[in-house]
């Protein structure tokens, strides 16, 4: 039952990353250390920190990467799709169905391109931190209309076929629900499977 998910939004864009423990064990995963890895390590303080996980190579979500895999100790591990965007090679590489233990839980790993080619999901229990794959309101970035086509089809095939209570961890902003963000994306999801193309910072309501 005692599971902490903490987020802590760092760096210029308020990126979260995010403390995961299980408090039976008090053994942690960091996701996502950005920026400010002095305030990260402050507050993984107590823990027992055994993974350090990358959703992304997007600066914002690794800029303080070596700085906190070298005062932790911990295995770094990221898709190695992503490799060429982060400048330490990871200790583990995640890949899809994966299973990581923490404490009393396991996270499961799922592969979720379209944002970046390596673009990670993380599930534990009826929680997911989903990088920035989805948020509320919209699908992540794009950088193409094929990136587009890409993010759609893992929208459908692997986080809209969870429950619809799942939290929702974004890698910005604010906590949502599978539930409320795959009905609010129908419209959306059905114009880029209709062959509509666009890419970019977009909403479900971009037509
Ligand atoms: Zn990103
Ligand atoms: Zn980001």
């Amino acid at each position: 039952m005692p599971l902490l998910i903490r987020r802590l939004p760092i760096g210029p864009y308020e990126t979260n990353c995010y403390l995961v423990a299980c408090l039976n064990t008090m053994e942690a995963a960091l996701v996502d250390p950005g920026d400010e890895a002095p305030r990260l390590l402050n507050e993984a303080s107590g823990f027992q920190v055994r993974h350090i996980l990358v959703t992304h190579g997007h600066p914002d979500h690794v800029g303080a990467l070596a700085e906190v895999k070298t005062a932790l100790g911990a295995p770094v591990a990221f898709h190695p799709l992503d490799r060429p965007m982060i400048n330490i090679a990871p200790d583990v590489e995640l890949s899809e169905g994966m299973a990581m233990p923490l404490g009393d839980y396991t996270i499961r790993v799922l592969h979720l391109p379209g944002h970046t080619p390596g673009s990670m999901g993380l599930l534990i229990g009826a929680d997911l931190l989903g990088g920035d794959t989805l948020f509320p309101g919209g699908p992540g970035r794009t950088d193409s209309p094929d990136d587009l086509v890409r993010i759609v089809k893992t929208l459908r095939e692997k986080l809209f076929v969870l429950p619809d209570d799942t939290a929702v961890y974004p890698g910005h902003g604010a906590v949502t629900t599978i539930g409320r963000e795959r009905e609010a994306s129908k419209g959306f999801l059905a114009r880029v499977e209709a062959g509509w193309r666009s890419c970019g910072d977009l909403t479900w309501e971009s037509e």
